[in-house]
């Protein structure tokens, strides 16, 4: 490096030290305010950053130390580091179940419960009749067992445990078979041949990519066999000439050689959203009615709940599953399992289940309904651009997502509100957005910043509008 000119070298002089500035008359509020060990380590940020200044020959003046400008910018530091990091967002984008975004919102109604059992002592490992102790999936499973006519459940940290747990208990040491179709991987690095080997067990593939017959499994159960597992392609798909084995058949097979017989649905839903004319995905029970033996699936994707693994199914593999040590450390939280309570229990009014669970709201929502938001929206952006004519909105027919790799061929008819600022790129319109309090999230289709009503929340409209009404930002 070259060496600084001895001008620089005077100016570095000039700042002040931490100690001085410690003792300045503007420090004492952020002193009451803040930890000192933070605002200690912020000065010296704060000092840093003049000092790679001055050395850069970015500040020019005589004076490199103004405290006009170092206490303001010290404070906005100070907020900036105690601020939330993981904040609500507004979601516009029509993705429904938005896995960056947190996946499935919970309902509202469900907060009370949740908070008491959160902030009070509860009865989560605790048999208040018989006075010992108890499971903590106990409060769930008679909800789970009425609601997917299964004979026992229970439920862990999330699915990607749930399939790991399920295996490592039912297939460690033997064969897992598996269509060569179905060795997906989802997003996060979840690969069903890796949770095979993690589990203990050996991936046996059948079939080819595009086409597995029964006969393939057939051939291929042997002393090894554990067993046959079935996966739900989720987010991706194979179309074309291709051959997949339904769950009964697979069944079938499956009791003719007394072996376990897994599927992970991914999403599993508890609805008959077909019935909505929604996709044509089998509900979770009619799964378990199919006679398999463990079936697996996510609490926040379809189910609308918090981040769980379900696992129903048989009685017998249920209990070996429960007893494998891996549960433990898999186990749920109580928050997580207050939360989930209150959403199954929804489930045993399904009109209730499908007005008041958010992710079942906004993927049911009539195409009426969805435009009179997008008309709404249009309206409330023009009022806030006030005549001006900067801003220029209009509704036009679209396509919402369920998202989370559910229901991945279905294209959810919607409104969209497509908006053009004067003078300002729908890119730099997304990133601007996206750095407002609270953040929003957009979608930009053919160079045009695009509002999907579907996922937005009542409120969020006005919010949009808000922020939409300050750009672009001077
Ligand atoms: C989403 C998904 C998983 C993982 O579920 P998480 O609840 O996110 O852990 C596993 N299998 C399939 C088929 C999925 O779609």
């Amino acid at each position: 490096m070259a060496k600084p000119s001895s001008d620089r070298q005077r100016r570095l002089a000039r700042l002040p030290a931490v100690d001085e500035l410690l003792r300045a008359a503007e420090m004492a509020p952020l002193l009451a305010a803040y930890p000192r060990r933070l605002v200690l380590e912020r000065v010296r940020r704060q000092l840093a950053l003049l000092r790679e200044a001055i050395l850069g020959g970015r500040l020019a003046g005589e004076e490199p130390f103004d405290p006009a400008a170092f206490f303001p910018a010290l404070a906005a530091d100070l907020e900036a580091c105690l601020a939330p990091r993981l904040r609500r967002v507004v979601n516009a984008t029509g993705v429904v179940i938005h896995t960056n975004l947190g996946r499935s919102p919970l309902p509202a109604a469900a907060l009370k419960q949740a908070g008491e059992i959160a902030c009070r002592y509860s009865n989560l490992e605790y048999d208040l009749d018989a006075g010992c102790r108890g499971l903590r999936y106990d409060h769930v499973e008679e909800l789970l067992c009425r609601l997917t006519g299964a004979e026992a459940a229970m439920v862990v940290n999330n699915n990607a445990g749930a399939v790991l747990l399920v295996l490592s208990a039912l297939a460690a040491g033997r064969e897992v078979i598996v269509s060569r179709g179905e060795l997906i991987e989802i997003g996060g690095a979840f690969r069903i041949p890796e949770v095979i080997t993690q589990g203990g067990a050996r991936l046996r593939e059948v079939g080819t990519t595009n086409r597995t017959h029964l006969r393939d499994y057939a051939a291929a159960i042997g002393e090894e066999t554990g067993v046959l597992l079935k996966v739900h392609t989720s987010n991706y798909r194979v179309s074309g000439f291709t051959a997949a084995v339904d769950s009964r058949e697979l069944v079938q097979l499956a009791a003719a050689h007394d072996l376990p017989v897994v599927e992970d649905l991914g999403s599993g839903s508890m609805l008959d959203l077909a019935a909505y004319g929604i996709g044509d995905e089998p509900t979770v029970a009619a799964v378990v009615e199919s006679g398999m033996g463990v079936v697996t699936f996510s609490g926040d994707k379809l189910v609308g709940g918090p981040q769980a693994g379900i696992v129903v199914g048989r009685r017998d593999y249920l209990e070996r599953i429960k007893r494998h040590p891996l549960n433990r450390a898999l186990r749920i939280d109580k928050l997580t399992l207050a939360f989930l309570e209150e959403v199954l229990k929804l489930y045993l009014y399904p009109e209730r289940a499908a007005a008041e669970i958010p992710t079942l709201a906004m993927l049911t929502l009539p195409a009426a309904a969805l435009r009179r938001r997008a008309q709404r929206l249009k309206r409330l952006l023009l009022r806030a651009d006030d005549g001006r004519g900067r801003l220029e909105a209009a509704v036009r027919k679209g396509v919402s997502r369920a998202g989370g790799g559910a229901l991945p061929l279905v294209n959810l008819d919607t409104w969209l509100v497509v908006v053009r600022i004067e003078g300002c790129r729908a890119a730099e319109l997304e990133r601007t957005l996206r750095a407002g309090r609270p953040p929003i999230i957009a979608r930009i289709e053919e160079e045009q910043l695009v509002f999907d009503p579907r996922t937005l929340f009542p409120g969020d409209d006005r919010l949009i509008a808000r922020a939409c009404a300050g750009l672009p930002p001077r």
